[in-house]
């Protein structure tokens, strides 16, 4: 049996150009796709196994990475995007038309990660932007509908793929977000 991860990584990896300019989102709708343009490389690209993440159909976990806000444009049919959740923490803006989610955006300033939009690299038209580099919360899955007895084939798919996987962010994220929390509590 074929564990399929995320169809942008099932076939390997593919590495960034390392000088990636930046490019554009679009969504899957035929009519009027809604298009984002990013400046820039991507950064902490990473598959995400969180039940929250947009991901195609078919793919247990979504592909996701940061971009400064200031980075991030609206370029065309802007007027189909509506937030999924406006309660939530990230506030992803998804196309009605399609589902796709363009872009999540943090408004709490005192957040560990307020400044970076959260993008799909795999929307982009052009080819290029950094890699995914490790698994995000891969125990999640399991709520997505993933038999328990099928992590040990995840996690070892995750690995040959150079995907380390981890149950929550990884270690330099969850260095970044506990750093901010300690500037926090210091202030
Ligand atoms: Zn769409
Ligand atoms: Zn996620």
């Amino acid at each position: 049996m074929t564990v399929h991860i995320h169809p942008y990584v099932d076939n390997g990896v593919k590495q960034g150009s390392g000088h990636f300019a930046g490019g554009t989102l679009v969504c899957k709708c035929h009519d009027r796709p809604v298009k984002v343009a990013v400046k820039g490389d991507v950064a902490h690209n990473h598959a995400c196994g969180c039940t929250k993440c947009w991901k195609p159909s078919g793919a247990t976990f979504s592909v996701i990475a940061v971009v400064p806000r200031q980075n991030v444009t609206v370029l065309e049919n802007g007027d189909k995007l509506k937030i999924v959740d406006p309660s939530a923490v990230i506030q992803r803006y998804a196309c009605t038309g399609c589902g796709t989610h363009m872009y999540g955006r943090i408004e709490n300033t005192g957040h560990p990660f307020y400044g970076l939009d959260f993008i799909h690299p795999e929307l982009f038209q052009e080819q290029g932007s950094a890699a995914p580099a490790f698994a995000a919360f891969v125990s999640s899955v399991i709520e997505s509908g993933v038999k328990p007895e099928q992590m040990g084939e995840i996690r070892a798919r995750l690995k040959e793929l150079g995907l380390e996987p981890y149950d929550c962010l990884s270690p330099a994220l969850m260095d970044a977000i506990a750093t901010h929390v300690a500037k926090a509590k210091a202030a």
